[in-house]
């Protein structure tokens, strides 16, 4: 029986997954050497969509055509720091074969179970949390050039109405009734109901994280060096124990897996915001920009303009042209907007070269569960993900085939 659990990363995925173990019961040390909800999560400066939609995988097999141009091009999505391509080449290997037909069909299988119900999943946990404020319910839309560019996106909106989701077209005279400051830039648009954004994703983690350490679960600050079966070694040579260790430290993962013997292929990709504080204008739901693939959510206090993929590693600085593109994107759909001042943040998605997390007991370290992984849809999928954990941890079934996030799948 489960009766003590310590838990690495207190960002979304775990938060989520100590105050689950926490509500079963269980005493929970929660470790993390930031605060929850600081700016160097990634779980803080992400565009905050419940992104129930996302099922399909990070790339098919046209970005392979599409992707050196998109690298000389200095207005696509897509960045590479170009010295760090040698150590890239491991994880993109794996990508490319993870393009296949079969394997997109086998992927967004595995994914569906995760996002279907991520709204419920997140009202479910924060019900009865001062984290409930930042939650918000409705339409998320994707914002076409013209109507081709839509019927050019037949294969993704098809593949969602086959998996249960509504997809609602909108003309250019439906669009204004609904964002009447939008650019005749965008003459289309796909409304997909039912879905859910954060306001504040960094205080929405602060918040859940404030529950759990106000209902009995215990906060430590630390950098975790070493994890074995049964122990955690902090920086300074503090030693934890506990029944169960859940590896939840996002994209920084990997080398704590490899010390308890998993290859876990983790690889980072960047991502970007741009923070528009008092922006005149602010959409009524959160949309992406289906041709320059940002999403724009709206927030407190402003406008989040988020996306961009680039692979530099964790340690490379920030780059700036990313940032310039965004602002020159977010003109292109709001041309009389304006704002008081901006933010820039740069956050580390934790990406898997299949687009899967990886979520189950280590075969060599059975009280290690690892959660870590969830690419571009780890807030949506957060307390999904923690609940799973947590389920593993308790040695409850799940009700989902755990199969296709087992952690030594690229053994
Ligand atoms: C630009 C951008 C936009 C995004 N938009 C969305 C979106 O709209 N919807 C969505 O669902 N997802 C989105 N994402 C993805 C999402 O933000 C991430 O998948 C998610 O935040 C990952 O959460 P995490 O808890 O795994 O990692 P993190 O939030 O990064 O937390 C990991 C924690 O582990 C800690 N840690 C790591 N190593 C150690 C160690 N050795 N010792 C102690 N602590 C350690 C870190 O300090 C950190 O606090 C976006 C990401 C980006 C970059």
């Amino acid at each position: 029986m489960t009766k003590t659990a310590l838990v690495i990363g207190a960002g979304i995925t775990g938060v989520c997954t100590a105050e689950w173990l926490r509500r079963a019961g269980v005493k929970v040390t929660l470790i993390d050497r930031i605060e929850p909800g600081d700016p160097a999560q990634t779980s803080y400066g992400n565009a905050g969509l419940l992104a129930r939609v996302a099922i399909g995988p990070i790339a098919d097999s046209s970005l392979l055509r599409k992707a050196p141009m998109m690298l000389l091009d200095p207005d696509s999505p897509l960045f590479l720091k170009w010295s760090y391509l040698p150590k890239l080449i491991p994880w993109i290997v794996p990508f490319i074969r993870n393009m296949t037909a079969k394997r997109i069909e086998e992927i967004t299988a595995a994914l569906l179970p995760l996002t279907e119900d991520s709204v419920d999943q997140h009202i479910a946990l924060a019900t009865g949390t001062s984290a409930a404020q930042y939650i918000r319910t409705g339409d998320y839309f994707y914002y076409y050039r013209d109507r081709a560019a839509f019927d050019k996106d037949r294969a993704h909106n098809d593949l969602l109405r086959r998996a249960g989701f509504t997809v609602i077209p909108h003309d250019r005279a439906q669009m204004l009734a609904i964002d009447p400051a939008i650019s005749p830039a965008y003459s289309y648009a796909a409304a997909h109901p039912d879905h859910g954004w954060l306001t504040s994703p960094g205080k929405y983690v602060a918040a859940l994280a404030d529950h759990f350490r106000a209902a009995g679960g215990e906060f430590k600050r630390g950098e975790v060096v070493n994890v074995t079966n049964a122990t955690v070694t902090l920086q300074g040579g503090e030693v934890l124990t506990a029944d169960k260790i859940i590896l939840a430290a996002g994209a920084w993962s990997g080398p704590l897996a490899k010390q308890l013997g998993q290859k876990s292929l983790l690889e980072t990709e960047r991502g970007y915001h741009l923070f528009l504080n008092g922006a005149s204008y602010v959409p009524p739901h959160p949309f992406m920009v289906s041709d320059a693939k940002f999403v724009v959510t709206p927030m407190e206090g402003g406008l989040r303009c988020a996306g961009i993929v680039e692979f530099g590693g964790l340690t490379a600085p920030r780059s700036t042209a990313p940032i310039a593109l965004l602002k020159k994107r977010i003109r292109q759909v709001y041309p009389d907007l304006t704002w008081d001042s901006a933010d820039e943040w740069m956050g580390f998605r934790p990406s898997t070269p299949d687009s899967l997390p990886h979520i189950g007991a280590l075969p060599d370290a059975p009280n290690v569960i690892v959660a870590f992984g969830s690419q571009h849809i780890g807030i949506t999928i957060g307390p999904r993900l923690g609940r799973m954990a947590a389920d593993i941890a308790l040695g409850k079934r799940s009700n989902i085939d755990l199969t296709p996030y087992a952690p030594d799948r690229f053994r």
